[in-house]
């Protein structure tokens, strides 16, 4: 623990990729108001640091703090092996972590280190926290669902069923319909859901390496925090509660502790204030995700056959691969913006319907607006997301063949709209925002874990 009498100090260590260090700053903020006599540290790369919330949002007790990346000067990063970027800076941590908390020490006046909070991905930061004194607590925070973790917490396992591994590749074909139902909470998964690096694909690369390695060090933490809320998956929170010291549900972390509200830059709350309640379809694929350029015109054109009227965040870039004319035939019922502020779009009560990719905090956005999910996912976690959406919580659909055609995308977009199964999902999607929202109340589980947790900071 920190010596006795001196102001706590937190050190919250970010994986500065993605949307990763966005949850974990929302965390970092809501903890700091909470908790005024703490000093908070956040320790993560300058670009990372540098995006425009991260750092003007901030109370006053949490400071940023800058670690290199381990980017050569002449980096550049390339879009078409988005893993070197990790690959720099997995290979300079912790030393890079070590050195952002010491500074951090010396610039909070020498209050050393009482808590090291985390990012799961930095399966490392339990060592880390270690050598700052045998009790100093390490808590991770889990940015996705609780099935995507339960992956990397059961890998071995996994492998070893599907034999996995040397020979693994054929074996894995042939199997990957069954379902995962040994494990907790997952029946109804499938091995063909799991994220490559799992049972399939490369499982040294450094980022499957990394999962397999967070999934056994993991359980050691203090605590673990996850961006997800009970009811949500009962039979994998219960694992979850047996497998770790702590189990704190703090989900959805965007409600619980909400980020500064994104100004509406491209108009489209207004556009949707013009639309008929329910009606309205939002396209968005996340951040780092673009169909490839045949099924963006399939997209496209199935959404001018369904005939709604629809939102659609898509880069620039991308627009020169609509189908021609797509733009102006479209025009009186259809928006494309390079930029949306999704979490509102998501609560106007003109959205019907969300074809999304499946990543995390997409999902809960569309939990908490009560909307439907037409799922097109990629990679990662996503393809689990989509079978919770589609099987688990039946409150969307799934392409059956994955990618989307001009026909699959009408159908989907009429079944989710139009029928009395599409009415179900939303009934079932209100029921699970409900949920949602209670536990974020005072009382409600994810508040009272908000409430456990900066008891732990604060006494440590
Ligand atoms: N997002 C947004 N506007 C956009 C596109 C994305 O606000 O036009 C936000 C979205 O609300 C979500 C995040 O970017 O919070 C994307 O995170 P997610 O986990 O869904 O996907 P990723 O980008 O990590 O693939």
């Amino acid at each position: 623990n920190g010596v006795k009498g001196q102001q706590p100090h937190v050190a919250v260590l970010a994986f500065p990729f993605g949307t990763h260090a966005a949850p974990l700053h929302n965390l970092a903020c809501g903890l700091a108001s909470a908790a005024p006599h703490v000093a908070f540290s956040f320790v993560n790369s300058a670009k990372s640091n540098a995006t425009p919330a991260a750092v003007d949002s901030a109370p006053p007790n949490l400071k940023f703090y800058d670690v290199d990346d381990g980017a050569p000067a002449d980096f550049a990063f390339d879009p078409r092996s988005p893993e070197e970027e990790i690959d720099n800076f997995m290979r300079v941590t912790p030393g890079n972590f070590r050195k952002g908390m010491e500074d951090a020490v010396r610039r909070t006046g020498g209050a050393t280190i009482s808590c090291v909070i985390s990012d799961c991905f930095l399966w490392f930061a339990g060592d880390l926290a270690a050598e700052l004194g045998a009790a100093v607590p390490w808590v991770g925070l889990w940015t996705g669902g609780s099935r995507s973790l339960s992956v990397h917490l059961y890998t071995d396992l996994l492998r070893e069923t599907v034999s996995a591994g040397e020979k693994g590749a054929s074996d894995v074909e042939s199997k990957v319909d069954d379902e995962l139902g040994f494990l907790p909470g997952m029946a109804g998964m499938r091995l063909c859901d799991l994220p490559e690096g799992v049972v399939s694909g490369n499982l040294n690369s450094v980022f499957a390496r990394l999962l397999h390695r967070m999934g056994l060090e993991l359980p050691r933490a203090s605590a673990l925090a996850i961006n997800t809320f009970e009811g949500l998956d009962p039979a994998v929170l219960i694992d979850f509660h047996a497998k770790f010291k702590r189990c704190l549900p703090l989900g959805p972390l965007n409600l619980l502790c909400p980020p500064p509200s994104r100004p509406d830059s491209t108009g489209c709350l207004e556009w949707l204030d013009r639309q008929a309640h329910g009606e309205a379809v939002y396209i968005g694929f996340g951040t780092l995700m673009t169909p490839p350029s045949a099924e963006l015109a399939e997209l496209a054109e199935g959404l001018e056959a369904s005939g709604a009227p629809f939102l659609w965040s898509l880069k620039k870039k991308f627009w020169p691969l609509l189908p021609a004319g797509f733009l102006a035939r479209t025009a009186d019922r259809g928006l494309v913006a390079t930029w949306t502020p999704q979490a509102r779009v998501l609560e106007h009560p003109a959205v019907g319907v969300f074809v999304t990719h499946c990543g995390w905090n997409s999902v809960l956005e569309s939990l908490v607006g009560g909307v439907p999910m037409v799922c097109r996912p990629f990679l990662g976690d996503q393809h689990i997301n989509s079978r919770s959406i589609s099987h688990t919580w039946k409150i969307g659909v799934a392409f059956p063949e994955k990618t989307m055609t001009k026909d699959e995308v009408a159908k989907a977009l009429h079944v989710v709209l139009r029928t009395a199964e599409g009415k179900k999902m939303k009934e079932r999607a209100c029921a699970l925002r409900a949920v949602a929202l209670q536990q974020v109340q005072p009382g409600g589980s994810s508040s009272e874990n908000l409430r456990a947790l900066v008891a732990i900071i604060s006494t440590s």
